[in-house]
């Protein structure tokens, strides 16, 4: 006999999370998690699914009938959008400037696509030329674009122009909205945006599990009219459709829990008002960005491009940003982040996301970070 290991009941620390994602929880939706559960092919449920994609509907500012929460973090809905859109064959263009953009390459290749890149630096939004030279070159069936670049704090600018450079060559427009969705402005329909991914755990303050996806009606007739079966049979849209669309038969039991989450978290959402809730994500981010910079530091994106609900601070000479880091956690319970991929030691990545959006949090942060620094001689 194995015998039972030697732990306790759980006790998580209590922090004040600023970083990349997962965001603070709000209370209201932490409440809802210990509801009970019902069955997930229950007439209440059934409304709650409902309600949940209308709230994701406006959410997204969208009118998709193909809305929907799917069942895991960020990437499951990620995934599901790019395993559902690309067909084996099909040429993919995704961009260079970030971290995300290479997952993007991962998952189509594993799709059967073929794989092409728009350059621009990490750190730098996509150029509009750019992204039109490399549809003249190649002519991609279907392209994704980072509209919020956790990795680099970049917001993608000009995403009409885009959307109409890869309509004109009648390509599919997949954008990835995680780090967007409920804190910075995104306008799906408007903007032409043919699919977009999100998660639950950075604007949103939901934790993770339940990813809203969002597929418009001419993309979902490439789906349903695929030649070959989508090679995930959880993510695969075709049989989603029989739980979500009219029928609400079963395909895979809902994370009850996570959906109850992320029903609560969007009604949050609506009763806040979008533009409201871009505005305090602003203005929060705005209080953090000239905080930085009393302290003498600066933040790595142009201000055009600035991304209010990532916040990347340029690391200044003879900073150690690991001890950096332990030091905030350790006096100030804070999580904020280091810099990935080509901006490793570079930046420091603070969130300002959703329910961690408000002004003690700010102060915190600030106050940390002064402190910080001062223990390793850095003087403003
Ligand atoms: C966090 C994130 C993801 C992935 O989401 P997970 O919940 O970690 O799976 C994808 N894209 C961007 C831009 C993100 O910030």
């Amino acid at each position: 006999m194995l015998q039972p290991p030697d732990t306790e009941p759980l006790d998580p620390p209590e922090r004040t999370l600023m970083g990349p994602g997962p965001s603070e929880v709000h209370p209201r939706v932490l409440r809802i998690m210990s509801a009970p559960l019902i069955g997930h092919l229950d007439a209440s449920f059934i409304e709650i699914m409902n309600e949940v994609q209308e709230l994701l509907r406006y959410t997204f500012q969208t009118e998709n009938r193909w809305t929907i929460p799917v069942s895991g973090t960020g990437s499951a809905s990620m995934e599901t959008a790019f395993a559902n859109v690309v067909e084996p064959g099909d040429t993919v263009l995704v961009p260079t400037n970030g971290y995300f953009g290479g997952r993007m390459a991962s998952m189509a290749q594993r799709a059967g696509g073929e794989v092409v890149h728009v350059d621009a630096p990490w750190g730098e939004p996509l150029d509009p030329d750019d992204v039109a030279a490399a549809f003249d070159r190649h002519d991609p069936e279907v392209f994704g674009f980072v509209h919020a670049e956790t990795s680099t704090g970049v917001v993608q600018p000009q995403v009409p122009e885009l959307t109409s450079i890869a309509h004109e060559h009648d390509a599919y427009v997949i954008a990835d909205t995680v780090t967007s969705l409920g804190g910075v402005e995104l306008r799906v329909d408007e903007w032409d945006v043919d699919v977009a991914y999100s998660g639950g755990q950075k604007c949103l303050s939901c934790p993770p599990g339940a990813s809203p996806l969002t597929v418009n009606d001419r993309t979902m007739e490439k789906v349903l009219g695929r030649d070959t079966d989508v090679r995930s049979w959880y993510l695969d849209l075709s049989l989603l459709e029989g739980y979500w669309g009219e029928d609400r038969s079963y395909h895979h039991t809902a994370p009850i829990t996570n959906v109850y989450a992320l029903r609560e978290a969007l009604q949050l959402v609506a009763e806040e008002g979008l533009e409201a809730r871009w505005g305090r994500h602003r203005e929060m981010a705005t209080r953090l960005k000239e905080g930085v910079e009393e302290l003498g530091l600066e933040l790595n994106p142009d201000d055009e491009f600035w991304l209010p609900s990532l916040n990347a601070v340029r690391i200044p000479d003879g900073i150690d940003d690991t001890r950096l880091l332990a030091e905030v956690q350790e006096q100030y319970n804070l999580e904020i982040a280091s810099g990935l991929g080509d901006l490793e030691g570079e930046i420091l990545r603070i969130g300002c996301m959703g329910y961690s959006a408000r002004p003690q949090n700010v102060r915190l942060v600030l106050s940390a970070l002064e402190d910080a620094l001062a223990m390793q001689g850095y003087e403003p």
